[in-house]
């Protein structure tokens, strides 16, 4: 029976750089009874990486319920565990807070032990405001479904952070382009702590443009500026105002009647009306 009390370690491991194990996290690893994690093939590489031998047992979205009772029944026999994904920091879209709630409710200690996430190594070093932001998860791979949780995010000042595959990057831009406009400001953090480590900077459009025809590769964060439109004076930005106003009128008088209400130039109005109202 391990030295550590009878709880569930949530332990963040490496994103892609094994140096950024903690010194806790090898520590409690090593002296739980049992490790629970996604894929035990994985996870027992990452383990004999690090030199620590453990007793391993799948935890994944599939198999999650069954789980909890196990634990339960471990903890209550007085056991420690830890919890860990295939990387970065457990539950954040990672599996697990079917198990720590289940855990919290029971009245067991559940323990956080930090360390690397892909959400936090990307903010930090994007340049985009961090005093407040939105993590967004996984974007829906279909377009449609796609474009909906953009147009809901569009008037949003906060910086907002996506998990998306490189695959779906360039009909993700395309999105982006019709639902925020081609200038807000967007960075994808590729291959974080990797080898081929990438910040790519720009507004939309010009991500567009200089991807054009390049494949990405590897796993990528997205992250996109907050709305920072000035919100006109009945406390609605232009886009949230000229989405109201197309439902009713033509792109025309919409821009007009929205000029008139913001103050803003007729012209750009008009051009985003045009753009909004091609939409399906
Ligand atoms: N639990 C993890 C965390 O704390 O970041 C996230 C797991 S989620 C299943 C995997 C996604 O995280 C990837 O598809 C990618 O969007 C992002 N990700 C993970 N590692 C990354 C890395 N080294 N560079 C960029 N993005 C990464």
């Amino acid at each position: 029976m391990s030295t550590q009390k009878p709880a569930l370690h949530v332990v963040a491991t490496p994103i892609g750089n094994l140096g950024d194990i903690t010194a806790r996290a090898r520590d409690i690893l090593a002296s739980v009874d049992i490790v629970l994690c996604e894929d035990t093939r994985h996870s027992g590489r990452l383990l004999a990486e690090l030199g620590i031998k453990a007793e391993l047992r799948s935890l994944h979205d599939h198999n999650e319920r069954q789980r909890i009772e196990q634990v339960l029944g471990d903890l209550d026999g007085g056991k420690s565990l830890a919890l860990i994904s295939d990387a970065g920091t457990p539950l954040i879209s990672d599996p697990g807070f079917a198990l720590v709630r289940a855990l919290r409710d029971a009245g067991h200690d559940v323990v956080p032990v930090p360390g690397p996430s892909a959400v936090i190594s990307a903010l930090s070093a994007a340049g985009l405001p961090t005093d407040r932001f939105s993590f967004e998860g996984f974007l829906p791979g279909k377009s449609g479904q796609r474009r909906k949780v953009l147009a809901a995010l569009a008037s949003d000042p906060r910086t907002l952070v996506f998990y998306e595959s490189p695959r779906r990057i360039h009909a993700c831009l395309d999105d982006l382009a019709t639902e925020f406009g081609p200038d807000r400001r967007v960075v994808i953090a590729r291959e974080l702590t990797k080898l081929h480590e990438e910040f790519i900077v720009g507004s939309v459009a010009d991500l567009q443009a200089s991807l054009a025809g390049r494949e990405l590769k590897g796993e990528c964060v997205l992250m996109l500026a907050g709305n920072d439109s000035e919100s006109s004076g009945i406390g609605l930005d232009a886009d949230t105002l000229l989405k109201a106003l197309l439902e009713e009128l033509p792109a025309s008088k919409a821009a007009k009647l929205a000029a008139r209400l913001t103050g803003e130039s007729r012209q750009e109005l008009y051009a985003r009306a045009s753009t909004l109202a091609g939409k399906s």
